[in-house]
């Protein structure tokens, strides 16, 4: 039996890590399995050199809960410790590290920047335990040893009889963390941290149901079913992304997802597999959800492993933003996990990670496109709010995304951006050269423009996501000599300017005695009243919202991006009046004022209606006076 000192200039190491780590203090489940795992494998590499002749026997790991004794064991069969190995290894080096740690966070009291939670390895215990006990047997069949300490810098070692090889870790749980004896806490840490770690890990037993053994049978003749107990291993060592993805089916993949999260019942639509080696060691699979309308879409469903260990699901940082809406798992061993966030964002390992995790979600989509145009097209609706996102926040993405990303007109047929404007630009090119592209952001309530616009041969997409309004900026930095404009932005002729003039019917002095007229009958600070030579059958009046006007009020609305002053940029529409319309010929010529205004007022609810603007108490007049006018 021998006595001795841990070396370390802090004291009181334990207090620090228990104060640190606070919020935490579940990991040291993670890094005890860890450890037995690593310990294990290690076993499994001496045995592949010929190093290691014994038998392995059953290598699972399992964990002991025992609410009497307020213990929780962690027991291996790997390659175990010796006593002078337990000396070596978890006095001098663990502690060494653990030191390390405390003195790089000393003065950090976020410790939310710690990602990954940094391990801390087997002292993690001291969290949630007053006192630890290792015992263990290594490889080589040296005797046992028993090493046990109270969290203060002393321990006490001794040889003890151990008979199987690897090593128990026992914890006895400190009073203030005895939620750790829960068997329910215990199965969700598990769950969350373990679920895919390489060795078997038991976790007690559960009842299974086979054909009894004696053949019997019931009345129907069926071979009765006898309950056994089996032992009930709570994870999967063989997860679909450390396998080849030849190997694997379409299956395999949707199984996957359900295993990755059971409780989403949605399946996904497609997946990439990752799979490099070289310069970096990075593995996982990404699913693309499919979204649920009115559903905001989720954040950090990623998961993050290193070794099949689960670190976080906060991937930020490592993966691209807008491929943080994505699900699935990544595993890399070259992400550095004992590091605050915005390191990690300027290291080159992880910066290399993200723009080839950006290259392979584009390969993939290309590869989507070109093999089944008639299959993505049905996706595309789903998947576009992600690629949109991507087209916005990273260039080379965007770059790719020509090739792939698809705009659909109002009769639902997609075009990627070339097929568009290849298919417009003889119909859709205005007097000064310029390709103006129309597009909608509703086709219910901008039905009578698109209608018209439509009937001009004009092709008008939908742009409804609400990214639309900054991707049109980009799209018009993008295509050369373009314009996209709205659809509701200006009367038909104007909206594609080709300078074919249309005869007025009314002299400017006419229009002049109108003016006032129908300025009565309207609100002037949101309305200017506009005047066009338009064909008889266009309407009469119609209410369009220019395109600058509406870009102003929606960057406002979004913050102003910088726009002093904007805060409450106004609503401004314009009247266009259509001098050739039988109906404003009939009011120039009523010399009844009140019936002028009438007429006026009417057309102009007309106008507002079909715009979705009349509403309330001007909505009810406007009814009652059409049920008169019947
Ligand atoms: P780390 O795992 O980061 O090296 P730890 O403090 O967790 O740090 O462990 C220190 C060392 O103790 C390990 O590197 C390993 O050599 C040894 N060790 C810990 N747990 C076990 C175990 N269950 N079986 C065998 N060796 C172990």
């Amino acid at each position: 039996m021998a006595k001795g000192k841990i070396k370390v200039q802090t004291e009181n190491i334990f207090p620090i890590i228990k104060k640190f780590l606070y919020s935490d203090h579940e990991i040291f489940l993670r890094e005890l399995i860890a450890n037995a795992t690593d310990a294990t494998k290690k076993l499994h590499a001496l045995a592949s050199l010929g190093e290691f002749k014994g038998d392995i026997g059953n290598d699972t790991i399992e964990v002991i809960l025992d609410k009497k004794a307020k213990t929780l064991t962690v027991r291996d069969k790997g390659i175990g410790m010796s006593e002078e190995e337990i000396k070596k290894y978890i006095n001098q080096i663990a502690f060494s590290g653990a030191e390390e740690f405390v003195n790089k966070f000393k003065d950090k009291t976020d410790t939310n920047n710690i990602i990954g939670k940094f391990g801390l390895g087997f002292y993690s215990s001291f969290m949630v335990a007053e006192r630890v006990e290792i015992l263990s047997k290594n490889y080589k069949d040296e005797s046992g040893a028993h090493w046990e300490c109270d969290g203060s810098p002393e321990y006490n070692i001794k040889q003890a009889a151990k008979t199987e090889r690897g090593t128990d870790v026992i914890l006895h749980i400190a009073e203030d963390s005895t939620d750790f004896l829960e068997e329910s806490r215990i199965k969700n840490l598990l769950d969350k941290y373990c679920k895919f770690m390489p060795i078997a890990i038991k976790f007690g037993t559960k009842t299974e149901y086979i054909d009894n053994s004696k053949g019997k049978k019931d009345k129907e003749g069926n071979i009765e079913k006898e309950a056994i107990q089996v032992d009930n291993i709570i994870n999967n060592p063989t997860p679909a992304w450390t396998k080849a993805p030849a190997t694997l089916s379409d299956d395999d993949y949707k199984n996957f997802y359900r295993e990755l999260y059971p409780y989403n019942f949605e399946e996904s639509l497609f997946h990439i597999h990752l799979n490099v080696d070289y310069p970096f060691n990075l593995t996982g699979i990404l699913y693309f959800p499919k979204i649920k309308p009115n559903m905001e879409v989720q954040k950090d469903k990623i998961q993050l492993y290193s070794r099949q260990v689960f670190i976080t699901d906060s991937v930020e940082g490592i993966v691209p933003d807008f491929l943080t809406l994505l699900h699935g798992v990544i595993d890399s061993p070259d992400i550095p996990l004992n590091v605050s966030r915005s390191y990690l964002q300027s290291d080159g390992n992880v910066k290399k990670i993200s723009s080839h995790i950006t290259k392979k979600v584009a390969d993939k989509l290309e590869e989507l496109f070109k093999k089944d145009r008639e299959d993505f097209e049905k996706k595309w609706d789903d998947i576009k709010i992600f690629i949109e996102y991507g087209m916005l926040s990273d260039e080379k993405f965007n770059e790719r995304a020509q090739k792939f990303a698809l705009y659909k007109n109002t009769e639902g047929k997609y075009f990627t951006l070339e097929e568009l404007t290849e298919k417009i630009k003889p119909l859709q090119t205005d007097k000064d050269d310029k390709l103006v592209v129309l597009y909608t952001s509703d086709v219910e309530t901008q039905h009578t423009y698109i209608q018209s616009a439509n009937d001009k041969g004009y092709e008008v997409i939908i742009l409804n996501s609400p990214l639309s309004s900054h991707l049109v900026g980009k799209l018009e930095q993008q295509v050369e000599k373009s314009t996209f404009t709205r659809v509701d932005a200006d009367t038909i002729d104007k909206l594609i300017n080709k300078n074919e003039e249309i005869p007025s019917k009314l002299s400017d002095a006419e229009k002049e005695t109108l003016k006032p007229v129908i300025e009565e009958v309207i609100s002037k600070e949101k309305f200017t009243v506009q005047f066009e030579s338009m064909n008889e059958t266009d309407q009469p009046m119609t209410i369009v919202q220019p395109e600058f006007m509406r870009r102003m009020k929606e960057m406002s609305k979004m913050g102003g991006g910088g726009m002093m002053g904007m805060g409450n940029f106004p609503e401004m529409y314009n009247l266009v009046v259509n001098v050739n319309h039988p109906l404003i010929s009939k009011m120039l010529k009523e010399k009844d004022n009140n019936k002028q205004k009438e007429i006026a007022k009417q057309t102009a609810d007309l106008a507002l209606l079909s715009q979705n603007m009349l509403k309330g108490e001007e909505l009810t007049n406007f009814i009652k006076r059409s049920i008169e006018l019947i």
